[in-house]
């Protein structure tokens, strides 16, 4: 039995499909490899992939711009720090999930860029093995961000579960969030609550309900005590992404 591909129109077998929540089927080759394998394409719904896919072409250009030429520098003031695959840039107020694919001659880089003064949630989780691929549980960081359409509840595993915490422990410095405060609201009842909020919104996303509300109660309940100082980052986002026409990609990274 063949498929129609919702994107490209391609007509394509089972083993070609993606089959979307909303029933439509996306070819796994052409359009579904335009965007990243962290994506959850079996809790979406065809807007939201094209979402995706938008969010994952304006990114990669992003990467390609300014964050890769990053890996290479000396000056302190601009190091990007790699968490593989994920990368965070200070001085762009830029964070990066990416994905490489193809030879070790032909690797072609595919990204997500958001704005570090979105990221509301990032902790480290275990992931159940189904849901990461392999035959055993694996530990992950969990971002979560607030104002971005597309890929913005992200689970990254990892082999090495040090790298996870390393990741956490990086973000918490970078915010001015010391572990001992951390640790301390973990327990409080405003978390559990923000990290409801979270869930929520997430839940949402996949219903299909509207998002501004929700948003709004997520951050709020976050609140800037908990989430640390993000003016810094903001205006440096707001710097390096200045050349860019991102009017119609409101992908987290429109101020
Ligand atoms: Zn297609």
């Amino acid at each position: 039995m063949a498929n129609t591909c919702a994107i490209c129109g391609a007509t394509i077998n089972v083993l070609q499909s993606q089959k979307l929540m909303d029933g439509n089927y996306i070819c796994t080759k052409g359009c579904r490899a335009k965007g990243l394998k962290y994506y959850d394409y079996v809790h979406s719904d065809l807007d939201n992939v094209k979402d995706h896919i938008h969010q994952t072409e304006v990114g990669t250009k992003i990467w390609q711009d300014l964050m890769e030429p990053l890996k290479k520098t000396r000056d302190k003031n601009q190091k990007m720090q790699s968490f593989h695959p994920i990368y965070i840039a200070p001085s762009l107020g830029l964070i990066a999930v990416i994905e490489a694919r193809g030879g070790l001659f032909n690797t072609k880089t595919y990204a997500c860029v958001y704005r570090l003064e979105n990221l509301q949630l990032y902790r480290t989780e275990r992931m159940p093995a189904r849901t990461s691929g392999s035959d055993k549980d694996k530990m992950c960081v969990h971002l979560g961000f607030v104002h971005t359409k597309g890929l913005n509840d992200v689970y990254i595993p990892f082999d090495d579960e040090t790298r996870c915490h390393q990741c956490v422990d990086y973000l918490n410095k970078l915010f001015g969030l010391d572990d001992s405060f951390r640790s301390g609201i973990k327990k409080s009842v405003t978390q559990f609550k923000a990290t409801k909020s979270m869930w929520d919104l997430a839940k949402a996303k996949k219903n299909g309900e509207n998002l501004e509300e929700k948003a709004k109660a997520t951050v709020d309940a976050f609140g800037a005590t908990i989430i640390g100082d993000r003016t810094q980052f903001k205006d440096a986002a707001d710097q390096a992404l200045a050349g860019y026409d991102l009017d119609q990609a409101l992908f987290g990274l429109v101020s």
